[in-house]
């Protein structure tokens, strides 16, 4: 059995969520009320893959909302209760998806094992970063050519370029894609020059500098929402890929020549029976997941029960490989830009 480890996008969401599954005295609770409140396993699923492998999920929602996250101690537990739970379920590979992943690397969640009297067996979890790194790099290989970017040819930024999906997407366009230049953008110096090393090229940059130069650009961080972008001094066409979480993109930028695509999302070739991805603002709730999410569901179609997507900076070109494979194989495909993309199917 695969399990997606989630949450809503705010307290709102949470609460009128909580309202409809019936949770009234949760729903009307305050902040505090929800800091101790346990996760839920709010839905069972069964799917069925393109190729005609069934498998059965759970949702797993941690009761973790955003607002929660300048509270340290109450972010820590509620990701390692909703990956307790998950593991006393008997789910066998869970994605830590949204804000979990980011709590569970940044707040070192890794010395926390013992959960009460439960000892959390990491190979029971994933990321699910290598699916959104391969997923993220797709996007820009099938939608740049559409608006007329020749990669090869191309300066494309990735900002956000030392993080786990970053540097994944990063090693990807060197040698894969084979992009003809790229700018580093991250805040910190001695990361990016080992990148830099490890790629045996790339051009560290700040914001101000690569954004002008670049044709496409890949955001993988998550970036303060007072951030000011002059879209006027962006070239045009100019692709961004939205990968991070949660999306503000598309509020920053204006102007014809500027596409935002929402990045790491994938779709199932046929509707699921969930009702789980409603809250995540997808445009298909029933058949539309984050990346991450449906690298647990590939992993369970595939057998492969191991923490797939672990640590930092630990994503292969070799992993990616197989993640896309077996994602092309079981039915989905990349969230595109749809004009473009139906225009050059049709
Ligand atoms: P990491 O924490 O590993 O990496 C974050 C990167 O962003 C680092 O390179 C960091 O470097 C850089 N960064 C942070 N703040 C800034 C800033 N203000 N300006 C420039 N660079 C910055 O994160 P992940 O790789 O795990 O995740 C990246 C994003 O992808 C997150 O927003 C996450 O939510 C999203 N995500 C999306 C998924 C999906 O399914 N669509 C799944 C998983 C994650 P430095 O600190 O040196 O600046």
């Amino acid at each position: 059995m695969f399990g997606l480890i989630g949450h809503s996008t705010s307290f709102e969401d949470a609460r009128r969520k909580a309202h409809d599954l019936g949770y009234d005295h949760i729903a009307k609770g305050d902040l505090d009320v929800w800091c101790s409140a346990p996760p839920q396993l709010v839905e069972h699923v069964e799917v069925e893959s393109a190729v005609g492998k069934k498998i059965t999920g759970a949702y797993i929602d941690s009761c973790f909302v955003p607002e929660m996250l300048s509270r340290f101690k109450t972010a820590r537990r509620k990701v390692l209760n909703a990956m307790e739970l998950a593991q006393k379920k008997g789910i066998d590979i869970s994605a830590l998806g949204g804000f979990t992943s980011i709590i569970f690397e940044n707040f070192n969640l890794l010395q926390h094992q013992h959960v009460r009297s439960t000892m959390l067996d990491w190979k029971r979890f994933t990321t699910g970063n290598t699916h959104t790194a391969w997923v993220i790099c797709r996007q820009l290989e099938i939608n740049g050519p559409l608006l007329g970017i020749d990669l090869a040819n191309a300066r494309v930024a990735v900002v956000g370029a030392t993080g786990d999906i970053g540097s994944a997407v990063c090693r990807w366009l060197a040698n894969r894609t084979g992009v003809k230049e790229l700018s580093l953008v991250a805040r910190q110096k001695e990361p990016l020059m080992k990148l830099r090393s490890e790629l045996h090229g790339g051009e560290i940059e700040s914001l101000e500098e690569a954004l002008p130069k670049a044709d496409a650009v890949v955001w993988v961080a998550s970036l303060p929402k007072t951030l000011e972008i002059d879209s006027k001094s962006l070239k045009s066409p100019c692709l961004m890929i939205d990968g991070g979480y949660p999306k503000n993109l598309g509020v920053k930028f204006s102007g014809s020549g500027v596409h935002i695509l929402n990045g790491g999302i994938v779709e199932f070739f046929k509707d699921i029976g969930w009702s789980m991805m409603e809250l995540a603002e997808m445009d298909k709730p029933q058949r539309q997941m984050f990346a991450c999410f449906a690298e647990a569901m590939l992993l369970e179609f595939e057998d492969c029960y191991t923490n797939f997507s672990w640590g930092r900076n630990n994503i292969t070109l070799e992993k990616m490989d197989f993640i896309g494979e077996a994602s092309v194989k079981h039915g989905f495909s990349t969230l595109n830009l749809k004009e473009h993309y139906q225009a050059a199917i049709a």
